[in-house]
Order: C-alpha cells, then sequence, then structure tokens
C-alpha cells in the first residue's frame, strides 16, 4: 500500500464524525454550500482529501471531507486543514487516478439508459454481494427483520456488517425512532452503514419514467440534493460519495449534473423484488420501507440459502465502498 493511501487511512479511521460537534449542534447549520476544494491536513502534503460542502455553525466553519482511494467521508473544523478552491472540473483532473474519478467515469459511461444508471456490481470476481436497502418516504416502519437476519447471519463471520442504506428526508422525518434504532446497531458495531443520499422530497407520480421521479418537471436539484444533506447531518448521518435515483430512474444530463454534486451513482443489478437475481459481486436492492414485502421475504429466503456459505466465509457482504476501492484501484 502506497503511504500517502495510507496516511489517508490514518486520517479518517477514527471519526467519522468530529467528536467535538454534538447532534445538538446540528441543527444550527448555516451556510451550507457546495464548496470543493482540495484540502490539506497540517504540512502534511501526503494527507490530501477532498472537500466537498463548507457549512458553518455557532461560527464555526466545518468542512464535509472524501477521501478519494477509500471513498469514505467525515465532517471536520475547517480550520483544521490548508484550503486551495477548485472548480469541478479541477476536482476530476486532479482526482483522475483515483478509485473515486474512476467510478464516476465508470458511472458516467452508463449514463443513457433510463433505469438503472451508475454503477450496479460491485466485486468483480469475488464471492458475495453488496448490499443496499432503500427508504423511500413510507407510512409503514422499518423492515427491522432484514438488519436483525443479516446480524444473525454474519456475525460470526463479519462484524460489523456492511450494508448501505438510501435513505429520504421524508423517511428520516416520519420514522425517528426507527432512525435511532439504525444508530444504535452501528454504534454496537454490529452494523457499519454507508448512507446514501436518496434526496429529500422522493417524489413519484403517474407519468412515463421519462417524467417521472427526478425528471418530473418541476423538480429543483439543490432542494432534493443539499437539503436532504442537511437533514442527514441534523440526524447525525455522515453522507457518502453515493447516490441513489429514486425509481433508479435518470437520464444523461441528471447523471451529469448529479455527479456535479459529487456523488456517484449507484443502480443495481439485482432488483430482488423485480425477479433479478443475485450473482457473485452483485449490488442488492431490497426496499426496507414497509413497501416491498417480496423483495426481503426473497432477501430472507437468499440469505438461508446461502447459510453454509456464509459460514464458510465463501459467500460475503462487501461494504460498497471497499468492493469499489478494489475495482478501481
Ligand atoms: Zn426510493
Amino acid at each position: 500500500m502506497k503511504l500517502s493511501k495510507i496516511l489517508a487511512l490514518i486520517f479518517f479511521l477514527s471519526f467519522t464524525f468530529n467528536k467535538h460537534i454534538s447532534a445538538q449542534d446540528m441543527n444550527d447549520i448555516t451556510r451550507y454550500k457546495i464548496n470543493y476544494a482540495l484540502a490539506r491536513k497540517g504540512n502534511n502534503d501526503m494527507a490530501t482529501f477532498l472537500s466537498t460542502r463548507s457549512f458553518e455553525i455557532n461560527n464555526q466553519k466545518y468542512l464535509l471531507l472524501i477521501n478519494p482511494h477509500t471513498f469514505e467521508s467525515r465532517i471536520d473544523i475547517a480550520s483544521n486543514y490548508s484550503l486551495r478552491s477548485l472548480e469541478w472540473n479541477n476536482v476530476m483532473a486532479i482526482f483522475k487516478n483515483t478509485p473515486y474519478v474512476k467510478s464516476l467515469e465508470a458511472a458516467a459511461a452508463k449514463d443513457i439508459q433510463l433505469q438503472n444508471a451508475g454503477i450496479d456490481h460491485s466485486i468483480p470476481n469475488e464471492t458475495g454481494i453488496a448490499l443496499t436497502i432503500d427508504l423511500c418516504p413510507s407510512h409503514k416502519p422499518l423492515d427491522r427483520i432484514i438488519f436483525e437476519s443479516v446480524f444473525d447471519e454474519f456475525k460470526k463471520s463479519e462484524q460489523p456488517v456492511p450494508v448501505a442504506i438510501s435513505v429520504s428526508g421524508k423517511w428520516m422525518l416520519k420514522h425517528e425512532d426507527d432512525l435511532n434504532w439504525l444508530k444504535s446497531l452501528v454504534k454496537k458495531k454490529e452494523l457499519n452503514i454507508t448512507w446514501v443520499n436518496h434526496t429529500y422530497n422522493h417524489e413519484v407520480n403517474s407519468l412515463p419514467l421519462s417524467e417521472n421521479f427526478l425528471l418530473a418537471p418541476g423538480t429543483h436539484l439543490d432542494i432534493e440534493v443539499l437539503e436532504n444533506e442537511k437533514l442527514m447531518l441534523k440526524n447525525g448521518l455522515v453522507p457518502s460519495v453515493f447516490f441513489r435515483f429514486p425509481g433508479l430512474v435518470s437520464d444523461k444530463t441528471l447523471v451529469q449534473k448529479v455527479e456535479g454534486y459529487g456523488y456517484i451513482p449507484i443502480g443495481s443489478d439485482a432488483w430482488l423484488a423485480k425477479g433479478q437475481q443475485a450473482n457473485a459481486g452483485s449490488i442488492i436492492l431490497i426496499h426496507g420501507n414497509g413497501n416491498e414485502e417480496i423483495g426481503v421475504k426473497d432477501f430472507i429466503q437468499l440469505l438461508k440459502s446461502k447459510q453454509a456459505d456464509v459460514k464458510n466465509r465463501q459467500w460475503l457482504l462487501f461494504d460498497l465502498r471497499q468492493g469499489l476501492e478494489k475495482e478501481f484501484e
């Protein structure tokens, strides 16, 4: 492993949320904006990150930082870094050899299709899957059984168990208890959750896909993307570098715009409720918001069928970040 990567890892190891920031403080976020900058920690040339957002809490400036090698993200105080402002095009150029920019390019290469643009497959030539669970707005409670089953199945072979959760603003607003329950599993080190931006409103209408979800006329992308991030932060969740399109629906322009926010769109090659099968390296999609009984049932069935392989570590759950790092390193 390269020295630069080792140093970068060390800085990201301890806290994704700076320990001095309380959840209470997060209610007072102001001046939240997109702010790309090369962020260097201390005098160390090797520890260089990408800052994607800046904001203030009680007159203190903070950054949302990402590690372009490992895809990890964290919040930290801006004064800990020396900063050089960048345009988005510079970001793509400066970090062009990192797994982050290579993933953005791979996702953009598949931007034409109306459904399932972006990265839809995770780990090449490996046995196991990456699990993504979408929390679209819903009146029903969280399907806790998904998380309990995953933990029960994998606790002997992997702990904490990595899952990616795509969270919408309207789901967070209605499901405080369920969200706290998920956070408690992280605290107990049962789960390692990568939080994926799934937009604030996640509107759906009865029009064809080309005018539905984020492609619906009148969509305000800034609100959908940035307000959801702010709500995630207020709830103590650090936004990852990943974005999931509502309904997996997008077009070329939308993919470009979302990447311009610094996001890698994540699709799925195994939306279980649609009858798609999970293969080695699949990014599985199930909905955990109470609205997709079949998907949840299929997933539990899949877990049962893999029980022996899980035990022998022949079938693993992959962290989306590590999977892509491996693929694009
Ligand atoms: Zn959704």
